[in-house]
């Protein structure tokens, strides 16, 4: 096969980490005799210092030409940074909310599980002090909601107010509830859709057009749940979840959250899909600009999102299945990056302390 794909690099710790993913990729495709082409493509605050713009229309033709991307991070430090004292909408994550709206990427999955050798990293132990070991997946809607409905600030009578917009149609609920019931009969088959119904019109809305969707899958549990409930229940008892179905911010937040309890937020992968097999691929965490250009990121999430590009967009199951085998591997021979490593020195000094690049290779060598 031929794999045509962007890869967009972005800021920070970005290139660092797609580095080490191609490395990875290009060793399991070239072992299986698929060939590989990448399109460059810039996005972000590399895009702002080269063409003055987060994303330009020739990135978002040349995305489309593509049957996947592949994306390290965007953005910078919001507090040092140039590019945040940009308009809102010139500053590096309006590239990537426009690149989701443009390629219709609707679906955001991130999935969260334990690897047992990290369970010392985990930060929950169960009632009798034992790891846990719960095996998630969020399915967030990506295009609706909070972040992309009308905003504002006014001055008026001395008064500063501020106004955002949630917003969310039936039909956008209806396609992501889909993929939701979709992604748990391939898995434990419940879906936990989770919303603020208590409260908001939009969570009303929700509730009801997941029930509705609930009745083509009958095979498939659903419960509700209020988002407050959940992030307690995510630090809880994790196990109780398959799939959690939300909206777009709560995504974001649950989301984070979920990265934290598998121990690092450099191992949690994400894939971002329109209604056909495309999509994008990225870590679920951002640029790292506090430790970006220092060899010290750790890759694994990246070269997870890359074993969901092959499973995704291109059905190499087998590929995919290899490249997970290999993070597997190399963390149980004792291969850390420096946020993988635990607290207690004795248990630290038992380990492999390597830099970002080592781990590339590490997991590219166990292929
Ligand atoms: P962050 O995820 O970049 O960093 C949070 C902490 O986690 C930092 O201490 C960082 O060093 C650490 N960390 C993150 N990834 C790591 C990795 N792979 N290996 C080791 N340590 C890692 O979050 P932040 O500091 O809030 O955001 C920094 C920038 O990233 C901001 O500009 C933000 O907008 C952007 N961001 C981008 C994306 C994206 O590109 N999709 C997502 C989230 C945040």
């Amino acid at each position: 096969m031929k794999l045509n794909i962007a890869v967009i690099s972005g800021d920070g710790i970005g290139p660092e980490i797609v580095t080490e993913a191609e490395k990875v990729l290009e060793r399991v495709l070239e072992k299986h005799g698929h060939s590989i082409t990448y399109h460059d493509v810039y996005m972000g605050g590399c895009s702002i210092d080269r063409f003055g713009v987060p994303l330009t229309d020739e990135a978002v033709s040349i995305a489309r030409s593509c049957s996947a991307v592949l994306m390290g991070s965007i953005g910078g430090d919001a507090n040092t940074s140039p590019w945040y004292r940009l308009p809102p909408e010139k500053r590096p994550e309006a590239g990537l909310l426009r690149i989701r709206k443009e390629l219709g990427l609707f679906a955001n999955l991130r999935p969260a599980y334990l690897f047992p050798e990290l369970a010392d990293s985990c930060p929950l132990a169960d009632k009798n002090g034992k790891a846990r070991n719960f095996d998630l997946i969020i399915v967030r809607e990506l295009t609706g909601g909070l972040y992309f409905g009308a905003r504002h600030t006014e001055e008026k009578d001395g008064i500063v107010t501020a106004v955002d917009t949630a917003v969310y149609r039936d039909t956008e609920i209806r396609r992501i509830a889909r993929t939701a019931f979709e992604a748990a009969r391939r898995r434990r088959g419940k879906v936990t859709s989770v919303d603020k119904a208590n409260v908001l019109d939009t969570s009303r809305l929700w509730r009801r057009v997941v029930a509705e969707t609930a009745e083509e899958y009958p095979d498939v549990t659903l419960e509700n749940m209020l988002v407050d409930n959940c992030a307690m229940q995510l630090v809880r008892e994790p196990e109780q979840f398959d799939v959690i179905l939300t909206g777009n911010m709560f995504g974001d937040i649950l989301s984070d959250e979920a990265s934290m309890i598998t121990g690092s937020i450099g191992m949690l992968s994400s894939a971002s899909l329109n209604e056909t097999s495309f999509g994008l691929y990225e870590p679920s965490h951002g640029s790292a600009p506090d430790i970006a250009g220092k060899d010290l990121a750790n890759p694994i999430a990246t070269i997870l999102s890359a074993a969901m590009m092959l499973r995704y967009s291109f059905d190499l199951q087998q590929e995919a299945d290899e490249i997970e085998r290999a993070v597997r591997a190399a963390l149980s021979d004792g291969y850390r990056t420096a946020d993988l490593l635990p607290k207690n020195p004795d248990e630290a000094a038992a380990l492999h302390l390597v830099r970002c690049s080592e781990m590339g290779s590490v997991i590219a060598e166990r292929i």
